[in-house]
């Protein structure tokens, strides 16, 4: 999960505060102790972890703290609140140009996965009702302007490239072909894909200089993979000083990325991190939102993030009838199924659960977890009565043992079928009714 291991050690360390009546000098050294190992072992830049150390001790040691928390909960306040700051603060959108083309540029490393970005790009710009173009500028890898063809053609975008068997050609003049030819087709939005290394080095660096100014681009977006830990810095920097960019992209963090390189890159090069890309599907991609990643960070769940996915892959109106009958508490064993089998169909399976609050702890829980669960779970249900999917409270150990039978699984999966069932409909009318579930621990936030 993103930042597993770091969240895990923050939760902790802070979880350790959570008797404490008042908050001694020494408790919240202790505390910054810990938050500050936890840090550099997830690959934090050092100059970054001691900003923010001394943040949270200077505020968590000050008069004006919010009186209305306990003091455990006043750090996990400061925490959170210097996290967003460490990672941007606000959202950054794109921004367009007044006169179309809006010429966003690519640049990063070799492998960063600036061609899987620029398909996910068009594909949520053409979401959002534009016209993108995606150019090849990459004309050093053989196979580049080909997976470009590739990535575009599964967004639907158009592609600008070169003739094949001209050569090797400037990606400059490509780059300028490339604009003029947006421009009187009328897309409204030109994504160039640059060539990339494997190390920083002088040449990609000039060839990406030579690009933007040629172009004159509105956005440069710097592509950088979360797994790079601790080079993150040197390699942001380089490309700050070779092309520089406008915003950051941070990829891969669906990997065992330990995060430094999201928290570190922001701070160190003042750019804001614009977007996350989760996999290499090109709809596992989201606008980088600092408060809920810190949250996520923090492990209190990323409610949002889990609602807006969930309204992109739900039909608006059954989830509407769903939340109703959570909090009306008539939520029955045929909702539960259809609830899973439409999150089957949401995608990954995994990202969803780690984002439920607490889901942090019960790591084991969502690395066990497995799609054919839900075919087990499936095969289950339809073992039953409709009237006991209505109503699961019927299901004595008789009926229990004729359901395992019809379906070929042992009575303990139908128990176990049964508890995860009301622990998810707990769960689920606690969010329905708009609030947030307990965090273990902590106390009501
Ligand atoms: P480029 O050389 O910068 O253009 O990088 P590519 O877009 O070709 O990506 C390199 C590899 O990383 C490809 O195999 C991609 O499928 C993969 N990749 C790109 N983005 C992600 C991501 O967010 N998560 C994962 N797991 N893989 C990714």
């Amino acid at each position: 999960a993103i930042f597993g291991n770091l969240s895990l050690r923050l939760t902790e360390s802070l979880a350790n505060l959570r008797t404490k009546g008042k908050l001694t000098p020494a408790d919240v050294d202790g505390t910054v102790r810990e938050i500050r190992r936890a840090l550099l072992e997830a690959d934090v830049a050092l100059p970054v972890v001691k900003e923010f150390t001394a943040h949270i001790r200077e505020r968590a040691l000050s008069d004006d703290v919010n009186k209305a928390l306990n003091p455990a909960q006043q750090v996990v306040q400061i925490v959170n609140e210097e996290l967003i700051g460490i990672l941007g603060g606000e959202v950054r959108r794109i921004n367009f140009a007044k006169q179309p083309p809006t010429v966003i540029m690519l640049a990063g490393l070799q492998g960063a996965g600036k061609t899987t970005l620029a398909g996910k790009l068009a594909k949520k710009l053409l979401e959002d009702k534009h016209q993108p173009m995606l150019v090849a500028c990459d004309l050093q890898r053989p196979n580049a302007v080909n997976q470009l063809q590739i990535v575009g053609a599964q967004a639907g975008a158009h592609v600008f490239a070169p003739e094949p068997g001209n050569g090797i050609g400037d990606p400059v003049r490509v780059a300028k072909d490339a604009i003029k030819y947006a421009t009187d087709k009328h897309y409204d939005v030109v994504i160039i894909d640059t060539a990339g290394r494997l190390g920083v080095d002088a040449e990609l660096m000039k060839q990406a200089a030579n690009i933007r100014k040629a172009t004159n681009p509105d956005e440069v977006l710097f592509v950088i993979d979360a797994m790079i830990g601790q080079d993150a810095v040197a390699t942001a920097k380089a490309f700050q000083e070779g092309v520089d960019f406008t915003g950051v992209v941070l990829s891969k963090l669906d990997g065992d990325a330990r995060g430094g390189a999201a928290l570190s890159v922001a701070k160190t090069t003042g750019r804001p991190i614009m977007f996350a890309s989760t996999g290499e599907r090109l709809d596992e991609f989201e606008v980088f939102h600092p408060d809920r990643m810190a949250s996520r960070i923090l492990d209190m769940g990323d409610i949002l993030t889990l609602i807006e996915q969930a309204q992109k892959a739900f039909d608006e109106e059954e989830a509407m009838k769903a939340a109703e009958k959570m909090a009306n508490d008539e939520f029955t064993l045929d909702d539960f199924l259809a609830q899973m089998q439409q999150m089957r169909k949401a995608g990954n399976m995994k990202r969803m659960l780690g984002m439920l609050p607490g889901m942090g702890q019960m790591k084991d829980l969502i690395d066990n977890f497995d799609e054919r669960e839900i075919n087990r779970t499936e095969a289950i249900i339809q073992s039953m009565t409709p009237a006991e999917r209505k109503n699961p409270k019927l299901i004595n150990g008789s009926r229990r043992a004729r359901i395992a039978r019809g379906c070929g699984r042992t009575v303990t999966d139908v128990n176990t079928l049964l508890k995860n069932f009301e622990q998810a409909s707990k769960m689920m009318k606690t969010v329905a009714r708009g609030g947030m579930p307990n965090i273990p621990g902590m106390g009501p936030m």
